[in-house]
């Protein structure tokens, strides 16, 4: 199914519930703005290259849009649309005072040099310039791209407009504005929310086996925090497969290991590790399977291998909305995206905040104050959940939906035109 698509059949399910005005409704149908560019890039052997680069602001009836660059060959309009859609949602159920905005860029970066991705970075920043601002959409890192990329489109965006702005985007390097604990906040966030799920399940942490399919900044990062908190961690992958010990892996380990060696294929293979492909891996008998790589992994094909009974999603968009109807059917839990991944754009706003008051937090403050607002929200889903009997993801889009309309209703009270 179309990401997009996807995304507005959520958004019908939750108006069964929450019957919109009409409006609001209509207005969350669309993007407020969607830019699609073509960039020429010179490449290392004097040629000329297109780029299809793309950025859509969803809505900003809370505050200035927010979300993410990523660069994919996959990449494409439905996709940057959804993932807008959600960022939405997002800010809102973690109740930050930003709208949703996504972008991205067509390509594979690791099939260019370092150089020609530092001009594919400025040619994209360039272009989104007139349309991007601290008090206007702030873009941050997403898959495949990280601090390095952030400060060259920050160096990009500011030599073009002439003014510092360095809260207009986020993610950056500590030592050019980054928030302390930004790049393991969406990691730590979805560990904060794994462990409130756990209490209210009455789950013991050391008998719950979690697999993490994707071992990039999220999924490693939510590996390792998951496993520091306690719960049996037996399986984790990257794109090259995955890797299952019944026994528990050792994350930081691993981590160490995909480093030095690329990929978990690659590494010297240990006698306890059991190599599974990608496909395998989504059927493990584990009690949390946690998607945290790419969007529509789970899918009407092969939701009937699931056997873990909750799903964690902490990729965005990991369930294809029939494939969801189906795991809840058959009586299982699925911990939503919107929720469970927003520790990313979470300390984002701490970073934004400490930009704009021109102070430093120390970690210690960031993770305090990222629990409390992890913690807020899962309690406001899990209230909605248990009064409304709604799924997890509909009560999270039920709390969200309410602070998005009620701003709608505010802007368009005020809108004389
Ligand atoms: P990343 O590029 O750092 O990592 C992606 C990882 O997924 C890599 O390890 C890659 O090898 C792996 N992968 C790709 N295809 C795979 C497959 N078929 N099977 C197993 N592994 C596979 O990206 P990221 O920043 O970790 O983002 C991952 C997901 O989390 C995306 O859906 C992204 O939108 C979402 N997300 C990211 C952030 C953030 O702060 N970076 C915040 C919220 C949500």
């Amino acid at each position: 199914m179309n990401p997009f698509e996807n995304a507005m059949a959520q958004l019908e399910r939750a108006n069964q519930t929450l019957q919109l005005d009409k409006s609001v409704l209509e207005i969350l149908h669309r993007p407020d703005a969607s830019l699609q560019i073509s960039m020429p890039v010179r490449m290392d052997n004097g040629s000329l290259q297109l780029f299809e680069g793309y950025r859509v602001q969803y809505n900003n009836a809370r505050g200035p849009y927010k979300g993410g660059i990523r660069f994919h060959p996959k990449v494409e309009m439905d996709e940057i649309q959804a993932l807008a859609f959600w960022m939405v949602l997002k800010c809102a159920v973690v109740d930050i005072p930003f709208g949703g905005a996504k972008g991205g860029v067509k390509f594979d970066p690791k099939t260019v040099s370092q150089d020609e991705l530092k001009r594919v970075c400025e040619a994209y920043s360039v272009c989104i310039s007139d349309c991007i601002g601290s008090s206007k959409d702030i873009p941050a890192p997403d898959v495949n791209t990280d601090a390095k990329i952030i400060s060259w489109m920050l160096a990009a965006y500011e030599k073009k407009t002439g003014k510092r702005d360095p809260a207009s985007f986020t993610g950056k390097p500590v030592s050019e504005g980054g928030s302390l604990g930004r790049e393991e906040a969406t990691g730590q966030g979805g560990a904060y929310v794994l462990s409130q799920y756990a209490a209210v399940r009455g789950l013991a942490p050391a008998n719950t086996t979690v697999a993490v399919q994707g071992f990039g900044n999220v999924g490693h990062g939510f590996a390792q925090y998951a496993q520091d908190c306690g719960f049996k961690v037996v399986a984790v992958s990257d794109s090259s497969g995955g890797i299952f010990d019944p026994d528990g892996v050792d994350v930081r380990e691993l981590f160490r290991l995909k480093q030095q060696y690329y990929s978990f294929v690659s590494a010297p293979k240990q006698d306890k590790w059991n190599f599974v492909p990608d496909k395998e891996f989504l059927a493990l008998p584990v009690d949390i399977l946690v998607p945290a790589a790419l969007e529509n992994v789970i899918h009407k094909g092969n939701v009937s291998s699931i056997r873990a009974k909750t799903i964690f999603e902490m990729a965005n968009g990991p369930l294809a909305q029939d494939a969801e109807q189906d795991l809840l059917k058959n009586g299982k839990t699925v911990l939503p995206d919107i929720l469970a991944n927003a520790g990313g754009v979470t300390v984002s706003y701490f970073e934004w905040l400490q930009n704009r008051d021109g102070t430093v937090w120390s970690e210690e403050r960031v993770f305090e104050e990222l629990k409390k607002y992890m913690t807020a929200a899962f309690t406001a889903v899990w209230k909605e959940h248990e009064s409304s009997h709604l799924d997890l993801r509909m009560a999270a889009f039920v709390v969200a939906l309410k602070r998005i309309s009620k701003a709608i209703q505010m802007q368009l009270r005020d809108a004389h035109y």
